[in-house]
């Protein structure tokens, strides 16, 4: 039968009605760039990341490269971020000019590891960014505190974390300016690609508006270089339907969460976690997870955790792979190798072994289907199959 990593037809055929009458008023409207539908969007993504401002822009890309050069970062300067991320996080560092400085992540929430961030602060360093990962926020409080104490900008990639919570607070609006991507495959996805900063600081979102536009807010007047970063009105359009139902295919995800944690418990899969990331990944690859038959389920540690990806860690995990692929069922790895391990980044002379937390994810994560069409049959068809792979 199989089952899919992700399924977004079955979305859609739930707003199908109401995403084409939107998309209609669009093409009728032939208001394309930016407009009212963007103005609509921007209003409801502050109000539901509890911040002030939001600034549209065209990719999650895009929002922490505009976030980054609002704060006038460049060369010189140096940015502490995770190894252990999309690319876009260390890429967007490298494109302004500036030094991504990376340090190792919390084993267990796969985020930034707040413990060892000051021990890499320089003289040049101008900001950190944390990513709240898989959707479950960064350890934020100490963040937001050495940050402060080193006068750090704060941008958050939450491009897989929209609406996710850290003590209440919604991801985004912790930091001084908080980016999210709207590419498809997050929880609120777009019919193409998309992005938004928010940010609680007046004078930030209106330099983010000029930069949007070529820094050109009067048009043809530049007060400063910025560039194409516009969102699309009709990718505004289906967000605006999308964004009404995001608390309930949360609440799905969430559900389906459980639904796995007493699956693999009630199929004995559940290894012991405490043998192998208490000490930091230290020991990989001769840790507890060598040799074992069974998953380390993904820690809830930060509530509100929206599950953009549901990741477990096992041993042999690209033989799993194999059988998974020969079962029909969906899979992925995020990430397979570490930002302190990619060709383009050999120039700042990291080596393997230095980030041991970041290179143990790499080695060992699997996201499985977790979107909220997923049936109870279907997770019991992915469990089944990798209880097959173990015995
Ligand atoms: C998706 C993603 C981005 C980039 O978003 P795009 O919209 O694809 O440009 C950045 N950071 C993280 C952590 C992401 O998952």
């Amino acid at each position: 039968m199989g089952v899919p990593l992700l399924d977004l037809k079955a979305q859609y055929a739930a707003i199908k009605p109401e995403v084409q009458a939107q998309v209609q008023e669009v093409f009728d409207s032939q208001y394309f760039i930016l407009g009212p539908k963007v103005v609509e969007l921007e209003e409801a993504v502050a109000a539901y990341s509890h911040a002030k401002h939001a600034v549209g822009v065209s990719s999650g890309t895009d929002a922490l490269l505009i976030a980054l050069m609002a704060a006038d970062i460049g060369p010189g300067d140096e940015v502490i971020t995770t190894p252990y991320s999309f690319f876009a996080t260390a890429g967007s560092i490298a494109r302004v000019g500036a030094t991504p400085v990376f340090v190792d992540i919390d084993p267990v929430t796969f985020n930034i590891d707040p413990a060892r961030i000051e021990a890499v602060v320089s003289a040049k360093t101008r900001a950190v960014i944390p990513v709240h990962l898989y959707g479950q926020c960064a350890d934020m409080d100490p963040i937001m505190e050495i940050a402060k104490r080193h006068k750090l900008v704060v941008i958050e990639d939450a491009a897989q974390a929209i609406g996710a919570e850290y003590k209440g607070r919604r991801a985004g609006s912790i930091g001084d300016y908080g980016c999210f991507s709207f590419f498809p495959s997050k929880n609120l996805g777009g019919a193409g690609d998309g992005g938004m900063v928010v940010t609680n600081d007046d004078g930030y979102a209106e330099t983010l508006r000029a930069l949007r536009v070529h820094g050109g807010e009067q048009k043809y007047y530049h007060r400063v270089i910025g560039g194409n970063f516009r969102l699309d009105a009709l990718q505004a359009a289906v967000l605006n339907v999308k964004l009404k139902y995001l608390d309930s295919w949360t609440k799905g995800r969430q559900e389906n969460a459980d639904t796995y944690r007493e699956l693999f418990h009630d199929a004995g899969l559940v290894s012991d976690k405490t043998v192998c990331l208490q000490n930091g990944c230290v020991d990989w690859p001769n840790c507890g997870l060598k040799g074992g038959a069974g998953v380390l389920l993904p820690d809830l540690v930060m509530d509100r955790h929206i599950y953009n990806q549901f990741v477990i860690r096992v041993d042999r995990r690209d033989e799993l792979r194999e059988h998974l692929v020969e079962r029909g069922i969906g899979h992925e790895v995020y990430y397979p190798v570490s930002f302190h391990e990619q060709e383009c980044f050999t120039y700042l002379d990291y080596k393997q072994g230095d980030f041991p937390a970041s290179e143990c994810a790499a080695g060992t994560s699997l996201a499985l289907p977790i979107y909220p069409e997923l049936t109870e049959q279907q997770q019991r068809e992915v469990v089944d199959a990798i209880k097959e792979f173990f015995r």
